[in-house]
């Protein structure tokens, strides 16, 4: 039996390698091997995604986290490395654009095994996020890139990977079937509704933890000002990542939104499913709303998901405080047809029958 490695460190990789370990193990033709690099470590922000979701337990658990991007992407590396020799997979899965993502690959890489890289060809075209460094670095040396949109493909294409020796393909986006696989479950078991008392369409979603955001408390101050002026309107709800949480308690920044602590996949697909509209800087959320039929304000300069601004299902705002509050106003106003097919469906399922192909 062929057998693959699959490496996830942070929570959007959790959700998206929960869909392709289920077909994988379903399918009984290839044997995984998961390794959890210990990226995101805290229980609401990696063990409880493991067991709602029921993502087989980590083989391997590096428990590599609060380094500095070169000593934490180098010790993966290396800890990466020794496992794939110990292992000798024929293939290694990484998923997005993190630390994890481009360690992975490397150690693959150099060892010649094959690299699938699952979420390939997205570009902000902002080469000082961290993201973004990964991303680049990571298509170019994976055998296969599995795209979600035919503009991820594109991207591709303008860098010269038609020269190079890999296989492009488009999958669609994989965390459209996180969404529809899970949202019935997390409907019968969140509670998180009735338990912070929130009236449905009433509230606003709120995410913030990008370093462009949560670096520069200028930027900061300025998306909680325009938080803070939706908050008059429609109780908005923030669950707060570690990072930005410590950047507000240093800085003494106090805010009457309502902050709740990091919540589980099913909690988040249920205040999805239930809220206004969201606000947000994170890539994956900015989707999960736009498949939940609600628009996205998007506390960046710039998206990877252009898609959802060209039809505007979301708009991006940056950390102005005005353009937040206006699009906010905007949105209510505007009604739009959510069926539209942006991000392709079964994702899961022609990675897996991709990946199969080139084992
Ligand atoms: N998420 C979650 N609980 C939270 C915040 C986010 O389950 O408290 C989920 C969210 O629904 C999405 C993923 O985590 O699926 C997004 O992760 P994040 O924003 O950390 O990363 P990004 O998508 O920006 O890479």
């Amino acid at each position: 039996m062929k057998k693959i490695v699959t490496i996830v460190g942070a929570r959007p990789q959790f959700i998206k390698a929960a869909v392709l370990s289920r077909i994988i193990a379903d399918n009984k033709e290839i044997k995984e091997i998961l390794v959890h690099t210990g990226q995101h470590f805290d229980a609401n922000m990696s063990a409880i995604f493991f067991d709602e979701m029921q993502i087989p337990k980590p083989t391997y658990n590096l428990g590599i986290n609060t380094l500095g991007h070169g000593a934490m992407t180098g010790l993966m590396l290396q800890k990466i490395e020794e496992i794939l020799i110990k292992e000798k997979p024929d293939l290694v899965v990484v998923y997005g654009d993190t630390n994890s993502t481009i360690a992975g690959a490397l150690a693959a890489k150099k060892l010649h095994i094959k690299v699938a890289h699952v979420e390939a060809g997205l570009r902000s075209f902002n080469i000082k996020m961290p993201e973004e460094i990964n991303r680049i670095l990571t298509d170019r040396i994976s055998d296969l890139l599995c795209c979600p949109t035919e503009n991820a493909i594109k991207n591709l294409e303008q860098e010269g990977f038609n020269n190079f020796n890999c296989k492009i393909v488009q999958s669609g986006d994989i965390m459209k079937d996180a969404v529809e696989f899970y949202s019935k479950i997390a409907s019968n078991k969140s509670t998180i509704i009735l338990d912070l008392n929130l009236e449905p369409n009433k509230f606003v979603l709120a995410t913030i933890h990008r370093q462009e955001n949560t670096d520069s408390l200028e930027n900061l101050k300025a998306i909680f000002k325009g938080l803070e002026s939706i908050n008059k309107k429609a109780k908005v709800v923030m669950p707060i990542h570690p990072r930005t949480k410590a950047i507000l308690d240093k800085n003494n920044l106090k805010y009457t939104i309502t902050f709740i602590n990091p919540v589980g996949y099913f909690d988040m697909l249920q205040l999805l499913k239930h809220c206004n509209l969201v606000v947000t800087d994170s890539g994956g959320l900015q989707k999960e709303a736009f498949y939940n039929k609600k628009m996205c304000i998007i506390a960046r300069e710039e998206t990877e998901w252009v898609e959802l601004v060209e039809n505007n299902f979301a708009a991006i705002c940056g950390s102005n405080s005005g353009k937040i509050e206006q699009a906010f106003e905007a949105f209510q106003k505007l009604n739009l047809d959510f069926e539209k097919p942006l991000f392709g469906n079964n994702v899961g399922m022609k990675i897996y029958n991709e990946i199969l192909s080139i084992l």
